[in-house]
């Protein structure tokens, strides 16, 4: 299997304000000054992400958004479109988190056409799929990422830029990890579901780790076959734990 590069996102959630700039700055002298051996990305909140497009400069930290609409433009009060981000200085944007499916009823298809629109606004997806906790104990987590992915990759990602990433709804913010096997389990299953819905276009896509991602278990858990990186949330706040996660690869 052709593997590119990690990647590791930093996802931000709703936290951030300028006073927060600071840890993108430090996480950008630190990579300048010794490189990553890998993609690094930031997610932060819609309203930073100019401010840290500027701060940035295109430089070792790559820019990505939380979420997009589904349509272009339009009468969708609150929302912000795809166009909108790229415009902001995103390139990349994170699509169908457990907090949006679960908090939001983001449905696959849901998730589908914001990919869609993503894509065509110049976007590289970072699409999100995970089983609660009831569906992991009932031993159902490999047929539900597999149905999550079927319906939320829609045709258009076919040998366009995109990621996958596995989160364990259950290892979200819980300090809980699934065993180095089971993630094993899952990435595996994760890349012939892509394969089966995306043919070998989908191949070169990493498949993320998500879940509680430490300075301390990134270096073990990057190092499974078919672990293509990591979508880390808390752990991304501070650029001193997220360079530990970096320094992992
Ligand atoms: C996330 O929200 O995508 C995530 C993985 O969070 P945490 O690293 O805090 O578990």
């Amino acid at each position: 299997m052709k593997q590119s590069v990690k990647l590791i996102a930093g996802n931000w959630k709703m936290n951030g304000l300028a006073v927060n700039l600071g840890e993108a700055e430090a996480l950008k002298q630190a990579l300048e000054a010794d490189p990553a051996a890998c993609r690094v990305v930031l997610c932060p909140p819609a309203t930073l992400i100019e401010r840290m497009a500027r701060l940035l400069g295109g430089g070792a930290v790559e820019l990505g958004a939380q979420d997009c609409h589904a349509s272009p433009s339009g009468a969708f009060t609150g929302s912000t479109s795809a166009g909108m981000l790229t415009d902001a200085g995103a390139r990349l944007v994170i699509l169908g988190h457990s907090e949006r499916r679960a908090g939001f009823g983001e449905t696959d298809a849901d998730v589908a056409a914001k990919a869609e629109t993503a894509v065509a606004a110049g976007l590289e997806p970072i699409i999100c799929v995970g089983e609660t906790l009831a569906q992991r104990e009932a031993g159902e987590a490999v047929a539900v990422v597999s149905r999550q992915i079927a319906g939320s990759l829609p045709d258009s990602l076919a040998g366009r830029p995109f990621a996958v990433a596995y989160e364990p709804v259950w290892a979200i913010g819980t300090g809980r990890t699934p065993t180095l096997e089971e993630i094993e389990v899952v990435h595996r299953a994760i890349r012939l579901a892509i394969r089966a819905r995306l043919g070998e276009a989908g191949d070169i896509a990493p498949i993320l780790y998500g879940g509680s991602v430490k300075p301390d278990n990134a270096a073990e858990i990057l190092a499974i076959p078919e672990v293509g990186g990591a979508l880390v949330g808390g752990a991304s706040l501070k650029a001193v734990d997220f360079l530990g996660i970096i320094r992992g690869v």
